[in-house]
């Protein structure tokens, strides 16, 4: 990581974070010049993307993982979700969804963040070929018609892109330097995550209660633990995070009931403000965006790395072949390939948010009414257990297990 900075390269990816690490590796086995930016060391206790959430990957992905060569790294911290038992509080609305009936050995995985780093981060590190500056921040970026060029840690060190990769987060300083806009709706909601051990250990069954103030996850890990994101109104998470174990642990089990039996153990809890933020264009002059510095997205379905990192997969893919893949047909091509999958997941997601999140009679009517049909519907069942493939839109290779070129 301490290696010379190369002067001029063909794609500078801003963000090491889970989407900007995928897609330096995506891009090791081509022959462009990449250099990796990333401001934190990815086992600090301050890495923003690798923290102590937990992230559901879908089969998609998960593939995706496999022919980079990451998943061998991450199988062992990976639990399976053989089931997703979905409710709705104070009305009898309930589903299920099992992997062995769609025929799949899992709907998902559960991978804890930290984990995904140290995996992306060590398949990094066995990619010389990839010039890494870590810990490095950008601080000016100027973009003109035939190159970007980058700042980086305040004026002690330039270089110049053909394209530059905005990975850098929902904040992110590469889109505002290109001028896209980005449109954000605050949810009012909080997600409080915290893992708990019960006494009765996770067994591959996720939950998805639907309360009055928000949705309840609960994800089965692989130590028997559970993680749960827990979504509150701002004032009501900030109590709760002031609770002690005890009472913490009361108001949980109040909120999402015995399923899965008397909570002994609550570790740390943390916080997370929900937006849906959502740049208007996807590409600018030489600069292109992923991940959340493209979209971020409420976190109840569990899609929003997913999507990102099939932002990744097929940007690797276009920019892999192209001679200049900062020029704007590139950019285009990228731009309008990812527009149906990106535009049905982020419809998807509000559309979840909005349903689940109404307490009008006649929408909970509908949404009980929703989830009954559901239940009893195997073509519904099939679409959404396919859903980490996403939405429609041609897969990019990775996904298809093919490399990028
Ligand atoms: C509570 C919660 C639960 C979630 N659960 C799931 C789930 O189950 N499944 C799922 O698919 N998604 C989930 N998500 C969404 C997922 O976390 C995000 O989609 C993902 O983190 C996006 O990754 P990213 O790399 O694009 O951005 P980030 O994670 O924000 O990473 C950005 C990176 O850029 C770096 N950076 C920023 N600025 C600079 C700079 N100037 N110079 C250098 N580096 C910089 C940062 O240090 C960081 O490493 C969840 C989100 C939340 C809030």
């Amino acid at each position: 990581m301490t290696a010379p900075l190369p002067t001029q390269v063909d794609i500078a990816i801003v963000g090491g974070g889970m989407v900007g690490a995928s897609l330096a590796l995506a891009l090791a086995a081509t022959a462009k010049r990449v250099l990796l930016i990333e401001a934190h060391v990815p086992d600090s206790s301050d890495q923003p993307s690798f923290d102590d959430r937990t992230t559901a990957l879908g089969n998609g992905s998960r593939r995706v993982f496999e022919t980079l060569g990451v998943w061998p790294r991450l199988a062992a911290h990976a639990t399976a979700v053989l089931e997703i038992r979905v409710s709705d509080a104070g009305h009898a609305g309930a589903a299920r969804l099992h992997a062995a009936e769609q025929g799949l050995e899992a709907l998902g995985y559960v991978v804890p963040n930290r984990q995904l780093g140290l995996a992306l981060w060590q398949q990094l590190a066995a990619h010389p070929s990839i010039a890494i500056r870590n810990p490095a921040r950008l601080s000016d970026l100027r973009l003109d018609v035939d190159r970007a060029r980058l700042t980086i840690n305040a004026a002690s060190e330039s270089i110049e892109a053909r394209v530059v990769v905005a990975a850098d987060g929902a904040q992110s300083r590469v889109r505002a330097a290109a001028g896209i806009g980005a449109e954000v709706e605050d949810y009012e909601q909080v997600a409080v995550v915290v893992h708990v051990a019960t006494d009765l250990p996770s067994a591959g069954i996720a939950y998805e209660r639907f309360t009055a103030t928000g949705p309840l996850a609960v994800l089965p890990l692989t130590d028997g633990r559970y993680t749960v994101v827990w979504t509150l109104a701002p004032d009501r998470a900030r109590e709760i995070c002031a609770l002690d174990d005890a009472a913490f642990s009361a108001a949980l089990q109040l909120d999402f009931g015995w399923r899965i039996g008397r909570i002994a153990q609550v570790g740390a809890r943390a916080a997370y403000p929900l937006r849906l933020s959502r740049a208007e264009r996807m590409t600018g002059t030489r600069a292109v965006l992923v991940g959340n510095a493209a979209q971020a997205l409420h976190p109840v379905a569990g899609q929003g790395f997913n999507l990102g990192l099939r932002d990744a997969a097929l940007l690797a893919e276009i920019l892999a072949t192209a001679p200049d893949p900062g020029a704007p047909a590139v950019l285009e091509t990228y731009e309008r390939r990812r527009a149906a999958d990106r535009r049905g997941m982020i419809g998807f997601t509000d559309g979840l948010v909005r349903l689940f999140g109404s307490d009008l009679p006649d929408v909970a009517v509908a949404r009980n009414l929703s989830l009954a049909l559901f239940d009893l519907a195997p073509g519904a069942k099939r679409a959404l257990s396919r859903l980490s493939w996403g939405f429609g839109g041609d897969a990019p290779r990775l996904l298809r297990g093919l490399p990028v070129n």
